[in-house]
């Protein structure tokens, strides 16, 4: 699989939804914007970009913490579901 690294540009950026975000119990605002954001996975070490609508997805959809950043690839993440018998 070929990853391809993408810059961050305006297109790549999704406006968020304050209402809908997790926050915890923090009075930080939140941002205005979600960009892609690249990471290495914690396990495999594989360079991996967690583009800006996953990230709407996770924080406004999935309901995940505001301050949860992604440290596993998908592959991995699979792994760890196995490995925990979910
Ligand atoms: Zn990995």
């Amino acid at each position: 699989m070929k990853i391809v690294r993408k810059k961050s540009k305006k297109e790549d950026r999704i406006k968020v939804d304050p209402d809908k975000l997790n926050m915890g119990n923090t009075y930080s605002s939140p941002p205005e914007y979600y960009y892609d954001a690249e990471f290495d996975c914690k396990d495999c070490g594989s360079h991996e970009i967690w583009t800006a609508s996953q990230q709407k997805w996770w924080y406004e959809e999935a309901g995940g913490y505001f301050f949860a950043v992604a440290v596993r690839c998908r592959k991995c993440r699979e792994k760890e579901r196995e490995r925990k018998g979910l």
